[in-house]
């Protein structure tokens, strides 16, 4: 885990790539009002935002799919912050039992429309921003239509088929997306933006996981402030991303352990196999009949970790208890393998994962670390949270060796 690895310094001219600053350029335009000058002075006081930064929020637009337990603090935020136009996308009534941590809605909404709750709140917390409400659920018929007027796209939905929409559609009109996923203690962020050279949703995890792998959002549950801290990261990378400042965090991973109370960064590299950004992709729309399929409520995939055959070693070496497995054929196995090491072939893998332990680590491993990411990955929508992929496989292993 290397922290700084694949962080891309922002400037306007990466989003000037990416379409973000299409309508505004880089000259400020206009001037702030009076009114705009007062709120926005704690803005106006940062160097790197100024009155130039925040005419660009003014000027600028983003989308907010879904105005539940992410949405609400991300699009609270980016209100208070100023962004001119706030998209927001959802079909749900506000239900008593989103109240513990949904906080744009309060009690006297409960029964009625989310985006009207949401509007209300958004309008009183400050009336110089634009709320538009998209009144339907977010689907492959008007995806396109709709994600294609903003600049960028904050993702603050809840199951699987939203996520892969959201992705795909900021993958066809070469947008970013700020991803944030809660599950119980535990968040995830990052920003997904192919068009930056960074990956997508699709890398970390292709494939819906069958019904009745994954928890429903009922059996799951969330403890309250979660999305508050998710949320606010979202909106706050949405701020960086439309002001141009810092970095993104193309190919990282943001994990929140609640009860450990810290934050640890994954590397998350882009896919050549990915479906949609890869080399040979096979998704050519979003109307693609995967993210229409219904299945059980999102929960946040644990990211797939990966280790160097050196730090390998050093585990082996040591008080190791974790299960490393080959998934390469046995032909392969015969002529050299690491000792200690399991032999699974990658097709038969599916057929023994009831047999493998959940509460230990497993590593795997295969020739040069492509089909021992497929397996990895396997094993983490399958339920299998301790999962590390060896990276450059046996070839990595026997050329330590020769040094
Ligand atoms: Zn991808």
């Amino acid at each position: 885990m290397r922290p700084h690895q694949g962080l891309v310094k922002i400037s306007i001219s990466t989003l000037d790539n990416g379409g973000l600053w299409a309508h505004a350029g880089r000259v400020m335009i206009g001037t702030l009002t009076a009114a705009e000058l007062l709120r926005y002075s704690r803005h106006l006081l940062l160097p790197a935002v100024g009155e130039a930064g925040q005419l660009r929020l003014k000027h600028a637009s983003v989308l907010v799919i879904g105005v539940g337990a992410l949405g609400s603090p991300a699009a609270l935020y980016l209100a208070a912050a100023g962004v001119g136009r706030l998209g927001l996308v959802d079909a749900d009534v506000v239900d008593a039992s989103n109240l513990q941590r949904q906080i744009l809605h309060g009690d006297a909404w409960v029964g009625k429309p989310k985006l009207e709750s949401a509007a209300a709140r958004l309008r009183e917390l400050n009336p110089l921003v634009r709320v538009e409400l998209h009144r339907e659920r977010f689907n492959p018929d008007n995806a396109l239509a709709i994600a294609g007027g903003y600049d960028l796209l904050v993702d603050g939905s809840d199951n699987f088929p939203t996520r892969f929409l959201t992705n795909d559609s900021a993958f066809f009109l070469r947008k970013a997306v700020v991803y944030g996923a809660i599950h119980r203690f535990e968040g995830q962020t990052g920003v997904f933006a192919p068009h930056l050279g960074g990956p997508c949703y699709r890398c970390l995890i292709d494939q819906l996981p069958a019904p009745g792998t994954v928890p429903s959002c009922q059996e799951a549950g969330v403890l309250g402030a979660l999305p508050g801290i998710i949320g606010s990261i979202q909106a706050m990378e949405a701020l960086k991303l439309l002001l141009g400042i810092g970095t993104v965090p193309l190919g990282r991973l943001t994990v929140y352990d609640a009860l450990g109370s810290g934050f640890r960064s994954i590397q998350l590299n882009r896919d050549a196999q990915c479906r949609l950004c890869g080399d040979h992709p096979g998704i050519r729309g979003v109307a693609n009949a995967e993210t229409t399929a219904p299945v059980p409520c999102d929960f946040s995939p644990h990211p797939m970790q990966s280790i160097t055959t050196t730090e390998l070693r050093t585990l082996l070496a040591g008080d190791f208890h974790g299960l490393l497995i080959d998934v390469r054929e046995p032909a392969e196995h015969a002529i050299a393998r690491i000792e200690g090491a399991r032999l699974i072939p990658l097709q038969t893998l599916p057929e023994v994962l009831g047999s493998l332990p959940k509460d230990r680590e497993i590593y795997v491993h295969c020739k040069a670390g492509m089909r021992s990411a497929k397996a990895a990955r396997l094993l983490l929508e399958r339920g299998f949270t301790r999962v590390t992929n060896v990276a450059g496989g046996l070839d990595a292993w026997l050329k330590d060796l020769e040094r």
